[in-house]
């Protein structure tokens, strides 16, 4: 066997930086035993990056390229090891003498006799070899030393560690993610594209493009009976998280942040090309993720429904309150009355402790707000501002763009064309419009009472009142002011 068949091609690179990179780096040996069920890559692996990270030097002139392996395929006492055997000879020949060894863990140098190990530490010792684990451990003649030595007997220890860095290996050589379940888009294990599922997300991918809002597209796929494969159907969150998923570009990620050529990648970036069929080509990945992370807001862009969302805010814990219903008291008839309120909510992190009636807080507020409308100096000279219905015309010129494209009257490229335009537009716009002191959006006392536009009322009271929190008073919903906290 050559040192190439032990060292996995994924790591070739590291090998060679190991090996000629600067010559004055404190020079190491590797040593690796593959015993039953296990393998030299995650051995190679985590010495690797060990002394990578610790800056040493693999010393090639030495053993095969640095190298002393042992291939134990026997599972009997008296196992010949050829490569520990020319290790302890170097080592006691002096050749290796001021040099490193560096072994994944204890056990590899020996995990049934502690005697084995005693010679090796007083022979190292004589000879001036240090050892050391892929931990950083220094393994010498101490306690530590002599406990791991107990404790490697009893194999299962050491099972997880050596199963963590394989899935790294894996990770790192572009090997489909290893999964029970089957993957939306393709067969078990990644092994084949399953067509059907794959169309449905390019499909969503390309609308995604265009322009169109995720809830769209799942109202139509709910429409066309495209469900999941658990019969449910898609969710905005479902087809956001899929089309932002680099597995269909074929780009492997990993669940931890890992070590790859010396370089840190963080959990959840590329780590390396996919060998599994991609669905996508990464320029379309990228693309779509851009996109939806841009929009964020298409997900849950809608009208207000509620005067106070937004605003109110729970005074026990600042979580925002929502609108919904709480049951009241049972009557006599065994009916209970259903009351509106605005509450703290526990499913959105919140204490759960405050609930007010919804419609008492909404009549007090809007004649809050009235008054004050009231109270501001009457404009002599109506403030023009056509930033607003300027960005609404782009916006529409957006809208029509789409529409054409799916009538087939405009090609993508022209879609793509007018979208960005226009967007630009708006973001100008919008900078504009932060600029310049804003009129209310309903400037007059009476309009605003009259107004039927709750999201135009509600951004008025939040001139005002941007946030308010709401105390816990009792049991019941009832509302009086004195619950009410008004920021300084
Ligand atoms: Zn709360």
């Amino acid at each position: 066997m050559r040192t190439e068949d032990i060292f996995p091609e994924a790591l070739s690179e590291d090998r060679a930086y190991l090996i000629d990179g600067d010559m004055s780096r404190q020079p190491c040996v590797f040593y690796f035993r593959k015993s039953i069920g296990d393998d030299f890559a995650t051995q190679v692996l985590r010495c690797v990056q060990y002394a990578r990270s610790s800056g040493l030097r693999l010393d090639a002139s030495v053993g095969t390229d640095g190298v002393y392996y042992d291939d134990d395929k026997s599972g009997s006492k008296d196992i010949e090891r050829p490569g520990y055997n020319k290790l302890m000879s170097d080592i006691m020949s002096g050749e290796l003498s001021g040099r490193f060894v560096i072994v994944r863990d204890q056990d590899r140098l020996s995990r049934r006799e502690s005697s084995v190990l005693e010679e090796y530490h007083v022979i190292t010792d004589l000879s001036k070899v240090r050892t050391f684990d892929s931990s950083g451990r220094e393994i010498k003649d101490d306690v530590t030393t002599g406990i791991i030595a107990v404790l490697s007997r009893s194999e299962s220890k050491i099972t997880g560690h050596r199963q963590r860095a394989r899935k790294e290996l894996r990770a790192i050589q572009g090997k489909a993610p290893a999964s029970r379940v089957k993957r939306i888009g393709y067969t078990l294990g990644y092994e084949a594209i399953d067509w059907e599922e794959a169309k449905m997300l390019r499909r969503a991918r390309k609308k995604v493009v265009a322009g169109r809002s995720l809830s769209s597209i799942c109202n139509e796929m709910r429409e066309q009976g495209v469900v999941k494969p658990n019969g449910k159907p898609y969710f905005v969150t479902d087809l956001s998280r899929l089309l932002r998923n680099p597995a269909y570009a074929a780009l492997r990620v990993f669940t931890r942040d890992i070590e790859v050529e010396g370089r840190v990648i963080p959990k959840g970036e590329v780590v390396a090309r996919g060998s599994w069929p991609r669905i996508f080509t990464e320029d379309e990945h990228y693309e779509v993720v851009e996109i939806l992370s841009k929009n964020k807001s298409w997900a849950t862009e809608k009208a207000p429904k509620h005067l106070l969302t937004g605003i109110l805010v729970c005074a026990e814990c600042a979580t925002k309150m929502a609108y919904g219903h709480k049951y009241g008291k049972k009557h006599k008839d065994g009916t209970k009355k259903r009351h509106y309120v605005y509450r703290c909510q526990k499913p959105r992190g919140g204490c759960g402790s405050v609930s007010r009636n919804a419609d008492a807080l909404e009549k007090f507020f809007i004649q809050l707000t009235y008054k004050a409308i009231k109270r501001l100096p009457v404009v002599v000279e109506k403030v023009v501002d056509t930033t607003g219905s300027e960005i609404a015309r782009q916006q529409g010129k957006i809208d029509d763009a789409v529409q054409a494209f799916k009538d087939d009257r405009i090609d993508i490229a022209t879609l793509a064309d007018i979208r960005q335009d226009a967007q630009k537009k708006i973001d100008t716009l919008r900078k504009e419009q932060k600029a310049k002191p804003q009129p209310l959006p309903l400037d007059d006392a009476e309009s605003f009472l009259k107004s039927k536009d709750i999201g135009k009322q509600r951004d008025t009271i939040r001139r005002f009142f941007p946030v308010v929190g709401v105390k816990a008073v009792g049991q019941g919903v009832r509302f009086h002011p004195d619950q009410l906290v008004f920021p300084e």
